[in-house]
């Protein structure tokens, strides 16, 4: 397998590429002034139709690598699925879908439908109906509607494997190969992926031709990393973790747990407590998860209690903190969650705490970073009293969305011309199908909530209300 590395974070411009002037404005509009790592090194050989297997992470701007060359190829006069995205969660999905419909902009009509378990089939099907380009979505879910005869993909042309690994640690494996076999073997198949164990190497021989390897995991994310270590005993823990987000402040932070069960108690007894903390599990209902991390990301709450499953995808910016409650079963999955910090060169911390019986794990991530890791006993942290970081924002729900027609800019006029609330008192605005979610300052939202109840968006009466 040829092989291409590329770990300097070289400044290149898209309009190295060969695209369209549209797509090339639409990046600017977006933002986009140079690629990423893993765009530098992907989009040349995606658009010129290689097949890829390629190490990326969540935050890397992995979803353009792919989205590009998929887009770029659509004839979107033909209303046919010539487009598929497989991934391993909804959110997943739906943080996909999404980037692939800001990167369509550059050309009309482009349709991108999901198709995620958990939810009903019908309405997907109506989707479906009408006629899609593009597909992302959950592998079981596709497969359900391939079984139902709703899902052509006879005139795929782009396949995209997103977090493989995950979706076989998922037991998706089988599905994946059921619905590769529906898809021409004339197509281009794009793996990524943060590992490369046996499976994915077996998914790539058998559905790949000739993949061009491509890595831009780098090792400087872990230098601009502090990894603190506290040891504590097993019944310390939790005032171990208050001792520690008390002592740092941290007003955005993950703590990973290992189980539903630790994420639930962990964050009930930080709410006691008096922080700001929401869990994230498996167990919750999609909307539930969908609010939380909306929550997150908006800021308004300061932490997020979560098992690696339900952080999975999390499309979140660079976080200040990282905190393992405990220490992970695999190596792989610690560096998976610290790199959620420091990104991008900037500072980030990872703190984990860990009990005597846990030491040898401590001992094998020294071997792997390669040079022992110190600890200090938790006794040293100070105990700091006081009152806690509140959050800076809360997040209003409207009962309306893209679905209604609802666009970001109809929310942020009536905020400011209906509920005569300035713009700079508003924070990140969500759009999602059925919803709308706003993060607006503490101070404000009694009365953007009673001023948009009592008037109206884009001309229609909509519910308003809080987050809590
Ligand atoms: P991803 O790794 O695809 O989840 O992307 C992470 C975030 O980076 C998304 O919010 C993208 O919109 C954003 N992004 C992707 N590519 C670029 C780029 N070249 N410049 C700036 N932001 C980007």
């Amino acid at each position: 397998m040829p092989t291409q590395t590329n770990n300097s974070p070289s400044i290149r411009s898209f309009s190295h590429l060969e695209l369209p002037r549209s797509q090339l404005d639409n990046l600017t509009q977006l933002g986009y002034e140079e690629m990423t790592p893993i765009q530098e090194a992907a989009l040349p050989l995606g658009l010129g139709g290689e097949d890829l297997i390629a190490q990326a992470k969540t935050g890397s701007g992995k979803t353009a690598a792919f989205g590009i060359p998929l887009l770029n190829k659509l004839e979107v006069k033909s209303l046919v699925i010539q487009g598929l995205v497989m991934c391993p969660t909804r959110e997943l999905s739906n943080q996909v879908a999404d980037e692939l419909r800001r990167l369509a902009r550059f050309q009309q009509n482009i349709k991108i439908v999901t198709l995620c378990g958990g939810i009903p089939m019908r309405p997907q099907v109506a989707s479906l109906e009408h006629g899609a380009h593009v597909v992302v979505g959950t592998p079981g879910r596709i497969r359900d509607h391939i079984e139902k005869g709703q899902l052509d993909l006879s005139q795929v042309n782009t396949v995209v494997l997103d977090e493989g690994d995950r979706m076989l640690e998922m037991g998706f494996k089988g599905e994946m190969i059921h619905i590769l076999g529906f898809t021409p073997e004339q197509r281009q198949t794009l793996l990524f992926s943060a590992t490369f164990p046996e499976d994915i190497k077996y998914i790539s021989r058998r559905f790949q031709k000739n993949p061009m390897e491509i890595s831009v995991e780098s090792h400087h994310d872990m230098e601009t990393i502090d990894q603190q270590f506290y040891i504590c005993h097993h019944q310390e823990k939790l005032e171990g973790l208050v001792k520690l987000l008390a002592f740092n402040g941290f007003e955005h932070a993950l703590i990973f747990c290992n189980t539903k069960k630790l994420v639930q108690e962990v964050s009930d007894y930080l709410e006691d407590r008096g922080f700001s903390a929401l869990a994230l599990h498996g167990d919750m209902e999609q909307r539930e998860r969908e609010q939380v991390l909306i929550q997150f990301k908006h800021h308004s709450t300061n932490l997020l209690v979560a098992t690696d499953v339900a952080a999975r995808g999390l499309d979140i910016e660079a976080l200040p903190a990282v905190i393992n409650y405990e220490l992970p079963y695999e190596q792989d999955t610690y560096v998976h969650r610290i790199g959620r910090t420091g990104r991008a060169g900037l500072e980030g911390v990872a703190i984990t705490l860990f009990t005597e019986k846990e030491s040898y794990k401590l001992s094998r991530l020294g071997e792997l970073q390669g040079h022992a890791l110190s600890y200090e006993s938790i006794d040293l942290i100070p105990n700091k009293r006081g009152a806690r970081v509140k959050p800076k924002y809360v997040t209003l729900y409207i009962s309306g969305g893209r679905k209604d027609k609802v666009r970001r800019g109809d929310v942020l006029g009536a905020i400011t011309q209906a509920a005569g609330v300035e713009g700079k008192y508003i924070g990140k605005i969500d759009v999602v199908d059925h919803s709308t979610y706003v993060a607006v300052e503490p101070d404000y939202a009694h009365q953007v909530v009673s001023k948009l109840n009592q008037g109206k968006i884009k001309g229609r009466k909509f519910k308003v209300g809080r987050l809590v």
